[in-house]
Parts: C-alpha cells; sequence; structure tokens
C-alpha cells in the first residue's frame, strides 16, 4: 500500500516538473522593456468594454481581475490620434481588448478546440497582444454610446469576422470598412480573419510579456525614476 502511494506521489511531482517546464513565456533578445500605458489615461473619452474582465467572452467566465486597456507608448499614442480623428465624425473608439499578458493567451489556447485555433495565437509563439502592440476595439456613436453595427459580433469565430466578408448589410460592411481605413492611416494592419484586431507596425521591437495588470503602474514609476536617473544633471 505504501509503496503505491509513493509511486503516486512521485508520478505527481514529476507531472508538477513538466508542467512547470511548459509554464514560461517564449524568450527573445534584444527587445524593448515594456512601456505601458492605460489608454484611458491619455484620452478619458476612448470608451472601454473589456469583455475578458467579464464572463461575456468565449471563455464564458471573467480572466481579467481589471477591465483596463494598456499599449506600448508608441502604439498607444497612434491610437489616441485614430479616436481624435473619428471625434471629428461624431465616432470614437471602444477598446475590448489591448495588451494581454502571455499566461491568458495560453489558457486562451487550451480552451479552444483544435479547428477554430487559427482565431487564438500559439503561446509557443506568443500573441501581438502579449507584446502590448495589437488592439481589439471598434466604433461607437459618441451621442448615444452605443457600438455601431459591424458584419459579425467580436470574436465571433465565423466567416463574417473576415475583414473581407461581403455578407451582411451595407451599413455594417461600410462601418467596418471605415475602421480599417483609420487604422491602417496610423500604422495599425487589420488581421486577415478579426475586422476588431489590429497590430501596430513596431510589435518586432518588444518582447512577449507575462506582466499582469496590476503591476504596470509601479512598474511605470520604477521606469520613470530610472529614466530621470539617466538624465545628465549639472555639468
Ligand atoms: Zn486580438
Amino acid at each position: 500500500m505504501k509503496a503505491k502511494v509513493l509511486v503516486a506521489s512521485v508520478f505527481l511531482v514529476f507531472l508538477a516538473a513538466t508542467f512547470a517546464q511548459e509554464i514560461q513565456p517564449p524568450k527573445e533578445e534584444n527587445k524593448r522593456e515594456a512601456d505601458l500605458v492605460e489608454l484611458i489615461k491619455l484620452d478619458k473619452t476612448i470608451k472601454l468594454d473589456i469583455r475578458y474582465a467579464t464572463s461575456n467572452n468565449f471563455v464564458g467566465r471573467a480572466v481579467y481581475s481589471e477591465a483596463r486597456a494598456f499599449l506600448q507608448r508608441p502604439a498607444a499614442e497612434a491610437l489616441v490620434r485614430v479616436h481624435r480623428k473619428l471625434k471629428k465624425m461624431g465616432l470614437g473608439l471602444v477598446i475590448f481588448d489591448a495588451y494581454r499578458p502571455w499566461s491568458v493567451t495560453k489558457l486562451f489556447w487550451e480552451v479552444t478546440p483544435p479547428e477554430k485555433r487559427n482565431f487564438v495565437a500559439d503561446p509557443a509563439k506568443g500573441s501581438k497582444h502579449n507584446r502590448g502592440c495589437a488592439v481589439d476595439l471598434s466604433l461607437y456613436d459618441l451621442k448615444t454610446g452605443k457600438l455601431l453595427p459591424m458584419p459579425s459580433e467580436y470574436d465571433e469565430f465565423t466567416e463574417r469576422a473576415s475583414p473581407s466578408y461581403q455578407g451582411g448589410t451595407q451599413e455594417e460592411r461600410r462601418n467596418r470598412d471605415l475602421l480599417i481605413k483609420v487604422m491602417q492611416e496610423e500604422g495599425f494592419t487589420v488581421n486577415p480573419y478579426e475586422w476588431w484586431h489590429f497590430d501596430y507596425k513596431d510589435w518586432q521591437e518588444y518582447a512577449i510579456y507575462d506582466i499582469p495588470f496590476s503591476e504596470i503602474d509601479s512598474l511605470q514609476k520604477k521606469n520613470k525614476k530610472r529614466s530621470s536617473a539617466k538624465k545628465p544633471g549639472r555639468p
């Protein structure tokens, strides 16, 4: 009996060790330090609808403990320029997701059936969301606060999600095409499977991060201190 327990515990330890080895984000050399900026700190009128902080997402439960959206500084600043351009048309950006810690990407992969995995990133390669250079978003009407109709729902894993899908209403396609146009003008590229997902042009400069939202503020403070210490003082 005792021997059986021993064998079982050795096996469990072995399993745990294998699992622990697996849960590491891929490492890359010569990447920039994370400089994650909270979008609403740059413009309060950017609307947040962080679906992964609610149960209204494809996982069916909250995977973020805080409804917040961050991007690397150049991408965040470009996004604010898009938002301000839209303001003149009575529209604004609504953010579903931005920087995503790597461990959440891993969870998405595990809960997605193999035939649907072209909609989620392989954790072995990481996602551009993990680099803080991808954003999921749509348009809203500044007056009513309502989302504009689009050819598919957010995170709808069907052909309707394709940016070149020709079905749906003319109004839906027009809204989608407007979003793609204004984003492209500021250096973002739309994903071939998802009209709502955009990558920022500098994404290769950044690593795959697994920094939780709760640690970003203190990290930014530390970075600020370090960069002001680096600046030359008196000659
Ligand atoms: Zn995305």
